[in-house]
């Protein structure tokens, strides 16, 4: 499968794929047969076959110059044509006043051709009549970009799944936060470009990630736990146009990793709430808490207090409290699978807010959680448990 021009063995086939775009430019008037004979004399003697090209691109003042919609058609590609203030701001190798002066811009083959990013194989030329009516520069498209949304897992090296593992190595560029990029930098081939970033800058973060794949990289976008809670996927698919390819690999979120530590805590319905009111309103957050205070849901609190936000877990607590005994079991789960975890089983009553921090995660049983062996258990409320008590 190839653009280029090849001499096909016996029993073989050549595919084309579409990944040439030809930019042509046009005085008025200009004739079918001196655009399209330039645009084949061009490939040809770069070595291009015309059934690779995918479409012929203009400024917009010749969407309907006829020897350009002729070429276009005698080609079977479809005509795209751009304005001139868009094709003014593409850096290209020859600009020239002739069109500037004609429609508006210093290029109009190369910049349209180049639109859409790409390598320049065949520089702006002209027709051999004279004077020469026609222009035309050809670019080869970049290949489809991947994006892949990986999560690491809470922080211990074997529970990062082996897709994970296959991504990361898969990727020839790495988006992330500098600590979590430490944590499988041993893990990338050599040569993987890494762009890592400090705290916050998430939308940039993003924004770069989804950069790099439409420029037909295989990116890999890395986040903690899982990378669609509380993470990157969001604001990445947000950015995100339908010309990559995005695959997500879950991860262990924070919430489990701990549920494993304190026991079977979520084994009924279960929510998790952020408290990081940086991007939720307070209001928001509280009628959410409140929402699952009189659901009786098992709460898992994410974000739950940092230096400059600690009011927001005594409140939040005493909201749970004010549907659920005191004894209510509370487990906190400070780096759940790392070198350092530690965790506590507590109750909601003695619950002390100072043991948490932004490492941490919080969760709260239901009515009928209960401490059973220094374990948190949340009853799956099969009728059989409830005739055995
Ligand atoms: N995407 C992550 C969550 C990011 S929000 C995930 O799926 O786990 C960051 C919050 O997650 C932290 O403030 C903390 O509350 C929690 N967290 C992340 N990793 C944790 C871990 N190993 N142990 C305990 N809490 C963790």
């Amino acid at each position: 499968m190839t653009d280029r021009l090849v001499e096909p063995g016996e029993r073989e086939a050549v595919l084309r794929p579409p990944t040439l775009v030809v930019g042509v430019g046009a005085s008025k008037g200009a004739p079918v047969a001196e655009v399209l004979g330039l645009v084949e004399d061009a490939l040809r003697e770069a070595g291009l076959s015309a059934a690779s090209v995918a479409e012929l691109a203009t400024v917009d003042a010749k969407a309907g110059e006829e020897g350009v919609v002729a070429a276009a058609r005698r080609l079977g590609v479809p005509l795209v044509t751009y304005g001139a203030e868009e094709l003014a701001r593409i850096d290209v190798p020859h600009p020239s006043d002739a069109p500037l002066a004609a429609v508006g811009t210093p290029s109009v083959a190369e910049a349209a051709a180049l639109m859409r990013g790409g390598e320049l194989l065949v520089p702006k030329r002209k027709s051999a009549a004279r004077p020469a009516m026609a222009t035309c520069a050809v670019v080869r498209r970049p290949g489809r970009g991947r994006l892949a949304v990986v999560g690491l897992g809470p922080g211990a090296r074997d529970l990062l799944t082996p897709r994970a593992r296959a991504e990361l190595r898969r990727a020839s560029v790495l988006v992330g936060l500098d600590q979590y990029v430490d944590q499988i930098r041993d893990l990338l081939r050599p040569g993987t470009r890494v762009l890592e970033s400090g705290l916050g800058a998430e939308e940039e973060r993003a924004r770069t990630a989804v950069a790099q794949a439409r420029r037909g990289r295989a990116v890999a976008l890395i986040g903690s736990g899982d990378a669609g809670v509380y993470a990157m996927a969001s604001p990445a698919l947000a950015e995100a146009s339908d010309d990559i390819d995005v695959v997500g690999v879950p991860g262990v979120t924070a919430a489990l990793a701990a549920g494993a530590v304190l026991g079977a805590p979520l084994g009924h319905d279960h929510v998790s709430i952020s408290l990081s009111d940086l991007h939720t309103p307070w209001e928001v957050i509280e009628r959410r808490v409140r929402a699952a205070a009189e659901a009786d849901l098992v709460v898992t609190f994410y974000n739950p207090r940092s230096r400059g936000r600690d009011w927001q877990l005594p409140k939040a607590l005493g909201i749970l409290a004010e549907h659920r005994a005191p004894a209510t079991p509370v487990g906190v789960v400070r780096n759940a699978s790392r070198a350092d975890e530690s965790s506590r089983l507590t109750t909601l009553a003695a619950v002390d807010p100072a043991t948490v921090d932004m490492m941490t995660v919080v969760t709260v049983g239901n009515t009928a959680t209960r401490e059973i062996a220094g374990r948190m258990v949340t009853p799956r409320g099969y009728r059989w448990q409830e005739e055995a008590q």
